[in-house]
């Protein structure tokens, strides 16, 4: 049948012939350490649920009550009357956990990227953006219609140098991920607060695998490093680390304010719901009071990729619990992570485009969830299917 629609299904085989064809998995669990995926129980080492909180008691419970009290939809836009209590408890509490003047919320942090950087930026602006940036922040800086300048991963030098042989603008913006989600390293902050102030520009990080993570108790990369007040807009998840769904901008009262007046997602689609917005509000409560999940985290982190190198195992140049076995071809990566499920262990596959071709590789994601006998199950499986696949020695 000849049709509108001839060409999708070739470009749908052409993914599958060339090995880049998403096969998406369906869980039957709650998110934890094991899973249950298409059926099989399984050593889960995908998720983004750092901390082990998506499945908490007290955040679960935090959520029924907010359902009690509230109900389960927002009913309307925020700007309009869909604003509720929890969201303006939750947005005062991350303000004080980053150490900032105010945040704003929105439904995720890929709609936060695009409220913010058209809320700043526009025709006559350029945006200097590090060439690894996340999808949401190339969308984002796309939909602002200002001119993108990209300069080379982590490198403040080359930033420095594009900004130099920029022409004329009105106002520019330098931004960056704070943690990069395919191979776990992180930005050099202090040198682009330096660059960015020197040029006067605004400095926004998304920190959204930072969060949880890096900083005291997980409070991100600006105090990693001890930036607080020299970068102006940072980019939150409340999806990873914290384990429920949603997004936020956190900095400077100004740049907040003019987001409740002109940020798209704000103005133009419904709020996270209440349960949501009140397990965030618990899952911020458990970092203020005490730093053992982020610990935990950290020294699963460190023992499972000390023991993957010693295995023999490339795992790239990271420097959080993203955890990257680098494999190189997509089929082998495929092939690899296949082997890993038959082995009862979740990991998958990240190809072209999420990755540069002939860089695929296994993403292993580390959590405080993971007792000490689970990483070294995994460590098993990926030293007996490395050797099988002739990947180790
Ligand atoms: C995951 C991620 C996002 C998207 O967050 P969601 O809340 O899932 O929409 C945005 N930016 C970066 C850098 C991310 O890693």
């Amino acid at each position: 049948m000849s049709d509108k629609l001839n060409w999708i299904r070739a470009e749908l085989d052409a993914l599958r012939t060339n090995n880049l064809y998403n096969t998406i998995r369906t869980i039957d669990s709650p998110q934890g350490a094991w899973i249950v995926v298409d059926g099989k129980r399984v050593l889960n080492f995908c998720s983004n649920n750092y901390l082990g909180l998506a499945n908490d008691a007290r955040l679960k419970s935090a959520a029924q009550e907010a359902i009690r009290v509230y109900g389960v939809g927002p009913a309307a836009v925020r700007s309009i009357a869909g604003t509720l209590s929890v969201h303006v408890e939750l947005e005062r509490r991350l303000a004080e956990f980053k150490g900032v003047e105010a945040t704003i919320s929105f439904q995720s942090g890929f709609n936060s990227n695009g409220a913010v950087l058209p809320a700043l930026v526009g025709k006559e602006d350029v945006i200097f953006s590090d060439e690894l940036n996340h999808a949401s922040i190339i969308d984002g800086a796309r939909l602002s219609g200002a001119k993108i300048v990209r300069y080379a991963h982590n490198d403040p030098e080359d930033l420095e140098t594009k900004i130099l042989e920029t022409g004329e603008y009105r106002r520019a913006l330098v931004v960056t991920d704070g943690v990069f989600s395919m191979d776990g390293d992180i930005a050099p902050l202090p040198q682009l607060v330096e660059v960015a102030e020197r040029h006067d520009m605004l400095l926004m990080v998304d920190d959204a695998h930072g969060e949880g993570v890096l900083g005291r108790g997980g409070r991100g990369i600006v105090d990693h490093f001890g930036m607080h007040g020299r970068v102006d807009i940072e980019v939150g998840t409340l999806s990873k680390a914290f384990g429920v769904v949603g997004g936020y901008i956190a900095g400077r009262r100004e740049i907040v304010e003019w987001l409740r007046q002109r940020g798209r997602p704000f103005l133009f689609s419904s709020a996270i719901p209440a349960a949501d917005a009140a397990a965030c509000i618990e899952a911020v409560e458990i970092l203020e009071d005490s730093t053992t999940l982020v610990e935990r985290l950290l020294e699963n982190a460190r023992y499972f990729q000390g023991e993957m190198r010693k295995l023999g195992f490339d795992t790239g140049a990271t420097e959080t619990p993203i955890t990257p076995v680098m494999l190189g071809e997509a089929q082998l990566a495929q092939d690899f992570s296949k082997a890993l499920f038959e082995n009862d262990v979740f990991a998958m596959a990240i190809k072209y485009p999420t990755v540069p071709q002939g860089k695929a590789r296994i993403r292993v994601m580390i959590s405080a969830a993971h007792p000490r006998e689970d990483l070294d199950k995994g460590l098993e499986v990926f030293g007996r299917v490395g050797r099988k696949m002739e990947v180790l020695a």
